[in-house]
């Protein structure tokens, strides 16, 4: 089935359409400059003041219209040092905002011509910009869990909500919140601790909130912490009672296990994190359609330096 069909059409963004709004470099730039300078206008130096600027022929720049020196939308940029052209980096990020399950660098090559070395390093710089350090989740109820990435291909039998042994050093522990129909927020623990499990409550979920989690012993304290705590026992085979249950988040480690399983194959320990967070940049924009695209390049202007 292809989810695009379901997208509602003000927020669908066909691969059509994307080669019709981008047919070159310099398309490319023009949007990037409308981001970043919108209708060209933007700080010269030389002047002191904020002035239109126009296109130089032939540069990927833009004049002051007064003296005439010169900007460039890339400036500060992923884009500025690459000699990837600006194209290909729009569709690499086409794609990973199309995508639910992510999107590898073999297709990238592939469909671009690109080295798979420059492909796989372009969607490292791109990830790289998708985390939301100081984010907080705002709703007042909350689904926390944890999970094991990573690890041999070879899958030993586990229970539905089955726990390999912590000292399995193949596997990486993640700890994720999830607001019920809300954002997501996902990183990679140093362990399964009760000191790591509280320090991300009281990091990203707000005060007196409910917080929903399965039985594992280090959940125990957050009522203490001023939560509203409810479990569900998974381990005597209960996992709705009510409205109590950890089916969001546990929604949310699918997705992202299915895209490491069968798009990357396995993802290292030290770039999970940036894995997690493309994941949850997705997560959090579910309801833009493939538009996240232009969130994606958004992001890349904000973080400009
Ligand atoms: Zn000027």
């Amino acid at each position: 089935m292809d989810r695009r069909q379901t997208i509602p059409a003000h927020l669908r963004l066909t691969l059509q359409d994307f080669l019709d709004r981008f047919p070159n470099d310099d398309a490319c730039l023009e949007f990037l400059k409308e981001k970043r300078y919108p209708n060209g206008v933007a700080h010269c130096e030389k002047c002191g003041v904020v002035r239109k600027h126009h296109r130089v022929t032939g540069r990927p720049a833009y004049a002051c219209d007064s003296c005439g020196s010169m900007i460039s939308p890339m400036a500060g940029t992923i884009f500025e040092h690459s000699s990837t052209s600006l194209r290909k980096w729009f569709y690499a990020m086409y794609l990973m905002g199309s995508t639910r399950c992510g999107i590898s660098a073999k297709q990238i090559q592939r469909e671009t011509g690109v080295t798979y070395k420059t492909a796989w390093r372009m969607f490292r710089q791109i990830r790289s910009l998708l985390s939301e350090p100081d984010m907080q989740l705002e709703g007042t109820t909350v689904e926390m869990d944890e999970t094991y990435v990573g690890g041999r291909r070879h899958r030993k039998y586990q229970a539905r909500r089955g726990r390999p042994s912590p000292n399995d050093p193949s596997k990486t522990c993640v700890v994720g919140a999830v607001e019920r129909k809300g954002r997501v927020f996902a990183c990679v623990a140093d362990d399964a601790t009760k000191a790591t499990f509280h320090g991300v409550a009281r990091e990203r979920i707000l005060p007196e909130s409910v917080i929903f989690t399965d039985e594992h012993h280090s959940y125990t304290g957050l009522k203490e912490m001023g939560y509203t705590h409810q479990r569900i026992q998974h381990s005597q085979g209960v996992y709705v009672l009510g409205n109590v249950h950890t089916n969001t988040i546990e929604g949310f480690w699918s997705l992202v296990k299915r895209g490491i399983a069968g798009v990357y194959h396995n993802v290292s320990r030290k770039y999970l994190q940036t894995y997690l967070d493309e994941y949850s940049f997705r997560y959090n924009r579910r309801d833009q359609g493939n538009l996240i695209f232009t969130s994606i390049l958004e992001r890349v202007c904000e973080r400009a330096v």
